[in-house]
């Protein structure tokens, strides 16, 4: 992805670094050649000459651009589970995956971490994203996913003889987690997505204290996969598969939701980050009765709710790390909606404003693995930066309204807000 080749003065708002220090009041954010230069008070500010581009803020927020770090491009809005892998094929898929791709960024997040990926769609748009041949956030992809055979994500049956290619490689055993990490090894995946554990939305034969894999299969995949520097992550709702997965050595985990005191001690141990995807059980609970959702999957996604908020305050009070991503593409939580996720770990949960943006920001990106590169606005660092008009720590909600992006910015150049659209109409 290309990077500025200019200088840029943002000044005139309020800091908030992405570390989770105390905001800087009349902050200024000098960004040079696409890195941050400087980033504090105005008064500090070097000497400029009088060529520089000059960005106001208005009085608002200058801040890291969001890490969005379970995002599904390629899941459409579907209004079931099984449309997923019938419904369309590849073409059409990667097609709408390179719309919310560019969806996300103007929702202001500069970066993703994909949570599962239909077909290999992920990582070629990927490429596309990073030769700016499409607009869309730095990705971190995943491929297909894998879980064990008859568990969460296996739904369609036998006699109608159409597996889950796109969607899944589904396996017995430890032999054929192996043969399945292997394919993604040359799919050129980053991350390996699995489903230890069901989930709500299967009440019947794989809920959410259900596990639809085994500690050895688990072992196979973590094996395989870092022998080959892939990254591990899964679907962890039961507290024995929350224990597998620690066991076994995976480098994330997605909700945590059931942990008891040996879970979370293990967790802080090996330090793993968590993206628990909360306002999803919220969404679930709420959806349109069109979608089918029955009593007790509705009462599944309220336990699964209130397991997975306890578990994140404890995770969050004993110090460790939390990503902010929401497993939106689904009907009733559709793409565009990504920030309720943010309010929602306000209002509901109880974390501060910038406690929330600190995990939408900096932790996502550590979990990345790019904490190095951007996730916080410091020296040296690339210059993904969200302005916005309006302070998003007395209102952290103001980050769900687009319109009041003064700029969304990827290495220094504004690709999406206010300024952006400027840019476009000055050159039509
Ligand atoms: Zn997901």
């Amino acid at each position: 992805m290309k990077t500025a080749d200019d200088v840029k003065l943002v000044k005139n708002g309020r800091l908030v670094n992405g570390t989770g220090a105390s905001p800087i009041e009349d902050a200024a954010l000098l960004i040079d050649s696409g890195r941050i230069r400087f980033a504090g008070p105005v008064g500090d500010l070097e000497e400029l000459s009088n060529e520089i581009e000059i960005i106001d803020a208005r009085g608002g927020t200058i801040m890291p651009g969001l890490v969005e770090a379970h995002f599904h491009a390629t899941y459409f809005n579907v209004a079931a589970l099984e449309d997923l892998d019938i419904k369309y094929p590849v073409e059409y898929v990667t097609l709408l995956a390179a719309v919310n791709a560019k969806l996300v960024l103007e929702c202001g997040y500069t970066a993703a971490r994909s949570g599962g990926s239909l077909f290999n769609i992920d990582f070629w748009l990927k490429k596309a994203i990073e030769n700016d041949l499409a607009p869309g956030p730095r990705l971190s992809p995943s491929g297909r996913e894998i879980c064990g055979v008859g568990g969460l994500m296996d739904w369609n049956p036998d006699f109608r003889k159409i597996g889950m290619d796109g969607l899944m490689l589904l396996i017995n055993g430890p032999e054929e987690a192996r043969a399945a990490v292997r394919k993604l090894v040359k799919d050129g995946v980053e991350w390996v997505k699995t489903y230890p554990t069901g989930d709500a939305a299967a009440p019947d034969i794989n809920d959410h204290h259900t596990l639809c894999m085994t500690f050895e299969e688990m072992d196979a995949v973590v094996t395989t996969a870092h022998n080959h520097a892939l990254k591990v992550t899964g679907h962890c709702r039961a507290t024995e598969g929350i224990k597998n997965a620690l066991r076994a050595g995976y480098d994330a985990l997605e909700h945590g939701s059931f942990m008891d005191d040996e879970a979370l001690d293990m967790l802080l141990e090996r330090n793993t980050p968590v993206v628990p995807a909360l306002f999803f059980e919220q969404a679930c609970i709420d959806a349109d009765p069109k979608y089918g959702m029955t009593q007790k999957m509705i009462d599944g996604h309220q336990e699964t709710l209130e397991g997975g908020a306890e578990s994140a305050r404890r995770i969050l009070k004993a110090g460790g790390r939390l990503g902010m991503g929401g497993d939106y593409g689904f009907a009733w939580n559709p793409h565009g909606d990504y920030a309720k996720e943010l309010t929602f770990f306000v209002d509901y949960v109880g974390f501060s404003p910038l406690e929330t943006i600190t995990c939408a920001t900096k932790s996502g990106a550590e979990i990345m693995g790019c904490g190095d590169d951007f996730g916080t606005l410091e020296v040296g660092k690339l210059a993904d930066v969200l302005i916005v008009d309006g302070d998003v720590l007395s209102d952290i909600s103001i980050l769900e309204d687009r319109k009041r992006f003064i700029a969304v910015m990827q290495g220094g150049i504004i690709k999406s807000g206010q300024l952006a659209n400027r840019q476009e109409a000055a050159q039509l």
